[in-house]
């Protein structure tokens, strides 16, 4: 078989962004200004473990600062290199200006295989990593704002939050030069789980839309779909968790790095979860069938595929073979552009990812404005708001008392409706406004435009434009 030639995963980008930009009346030079990676900064620094020094390789890569800070996360894994950072810096930019979240789009990583070191190696290198990037101004609260990624978690946050504020020790809004701390460092509730949660609020928002349900073949709600999620760690466990648990999903399959789980009657995500961490691996798993080959299970009869792993997974190779016909992306770029051109071909509708994933930034920036203004959200007003509840409640309650049989209060309405809503709550309503509003801006060019047909070029179309129209405030 003759190999096909795959674009890199940053070629991958440019040729979508190309497509979409197509469509566009951009000012001469603007595209390219908008296209371009603005810089890339490659660190090499040694740290002294185990008896001798070791080096590592780190980048952080700033695609466009049209707005300030730029965010992105922070990747640790063996494959990271510069193209790899440079294409997610791009795709930050252009999620931020899909969602509304007010950064400019950025992206780091370190190759590293986090798993060969143990917790206090990591935390050295770690710092040292951080030192390099902050001494730069690579990490700090009004220029640059790192986040989680791949291999990299709420620890590896507080870390480099610790270190920043070691070396800007008079710096007040030492907090919100990363996101995704432990609450006990200055995170935010329902961070862990945003972006996981976003991907959930972002099916149930295409599934309200009966007009693009039908685009893909299916139909009705959620309720019964057959999933299979690529990658279990904290994006594709929170939203096959929560897609199970709360809209009545069908998890059929799970993919991981050793192979693949598969149960037409359904897997069990919080038991292959815990499996998971007790054996660090899924093989073993009672109640299914392992397959060596985990990849080929992506190829599976089913409803909906998620793949929520790493990028280039649904390529040339396999794309015709893939039988789902919705697709949502909640890893960063896991269809190659090679691979986006068979599948629309094949009427494969794709919730790409940049809308897919934006439930990450999307609370990250809740995170940084909670640090930036120093107090928890719902501090000031929820007593208050159960105050005004209270009033409604003590009028039904008369009510109540007045009709005798004829009317009686819901078992539970008190409890909740007196309930003001504390930070979690008041986050989960942020994001699912923020993804409803998203999707919807989305759909409108998907379904207005003759000359668009796919969510990807549409979601490109919001969000050049939103860029380009920052940088022409600025006299560009
Ligand atoms: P993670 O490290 O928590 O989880 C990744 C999971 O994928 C792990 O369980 C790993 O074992 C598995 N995996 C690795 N290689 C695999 C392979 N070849 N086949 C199957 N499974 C494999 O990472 P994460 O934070 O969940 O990120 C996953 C993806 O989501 C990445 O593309 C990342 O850029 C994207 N993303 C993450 C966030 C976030 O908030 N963490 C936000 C936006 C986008």
């Amino acid at each position: 078989m003759t190999a096909i030639k795959e674009p890199s995963f940053r070629e991958s980008v440019d040729l979508m962004f190309n497509r979409a930009v197509a469509l566009m009346d951009l000012p001469p030079g603007l595209e390219e200004k908008i296209r371009v990676c603005n810089a890339t900064y490659t660190v090499r620094f040694g740290v002294r473990l185990r008896g001798q020094i070791h080096t590592f390789t780190g980048y952080r890569s700033v695609h466009s600062e049209h707005m300030e800070p730029v965010k992105g996360g922070i990747r640790y894994a063996m494959g990271v290199n510069q193209d790899e950072v440079e294409a997610l810096a791009a795709l930050m930019t252009y999620k931020c200006a899909l969602v509304e979240a007010p950064f400019g789009g950025s992206k780091g990583g370190l190759r590293i295989d986090p798993r060969e070191w143990e917790e206090h190696e990591l935390e050295l290198i770690t710092r040292r990593f951080a030192y390099e990037l902050i001494k730069r101004d690579l990490i700090n609260p009004a220029q640059n704002v790192p986040a989680p990624d791949m291999g990299t978690g709420e620890r590896e946050m507080a870390w480099m939050a610790d270190q920043y504020k070691r070396m800007n020790t008079t710096d007040i809004n030492y907090r919100a030069c990363v996101t995704g701390k432990p609450i006990n460092a200055g995170g935010i509730q329902g961070r862990v789980e945003a972006t996981g949660r976003g991907v959930q609020y972002a099916l149930q928002e295409f599934f309200r839309h009966l007009e693009d349900v039908a685009a893909t073949g299916l139909s009705g709600s959620l309720d019964g779909k057959r999933v299979v999620v690529q990658g279990l760690g904290n994006v594709g466990y929170h939203a096959a968790k929560f897609l199970q648990e709360e809209d009545g999903c069908v998890i059929t399959g799970i993919i991981e790095r050793d192979g693949a789980l598969y149960n037409e009657a359904g897997l069990d995500v919080e038991a292959v979860h815990e499996w998971m961490q007790k054996h660090d691996t899924i093989k073993g798993f009672p109640d299914a069938t392992h397959s060596a080959e985990g990849a080929a299970v992506l190829e599976a009869d089913c409803d909906i595929l998620i793949p929520a792993a790493m990028e280039g997974v649904i390529n040339m190779q396999n794309a015709a073979r893939i039988k789902a016909p919705l697709i949502i992306e909640a890893a960063n770029g896991p269809v190659t552009a090679g691979a986006d051109e068979v599948l629309r071909e094949k009427g494969t509708v794709i919730i790409p990812d940049m809308y897919a994933n934006a439930g990450g930034v999307t609370v990250s920036y809740f995170e940084w404005v909670k640090n930036l203004s120093h107090i928890r959200f719902g501090r000031m007003g929820r007593r208050q708001e159960e105050a005004r509840h209270q009033l409604i409640v003590d009028e039904l309650q008369r009510l109540d008392q007045h009709l005798g049989d004829a009317w009686v209060m819901s078992p539970g309405f008190k409890q909740k409706y007196l309930r003001g809503a504390g930070e979690l709550e008041l986050v989960r309503s942020g994001l699912d406004d923020t993804m409803r509003i998203a999707y919807q801006s989305m759909r409108e060019v998907w379904h207005g435009r003759k000359d668009v047909t796919d969510l990807r070029t549409a979601a490109y179309l919001v969000s050049i434009a939103k860029v380009a129209a920052s940088y022409r405030a600025m006299g560009l």
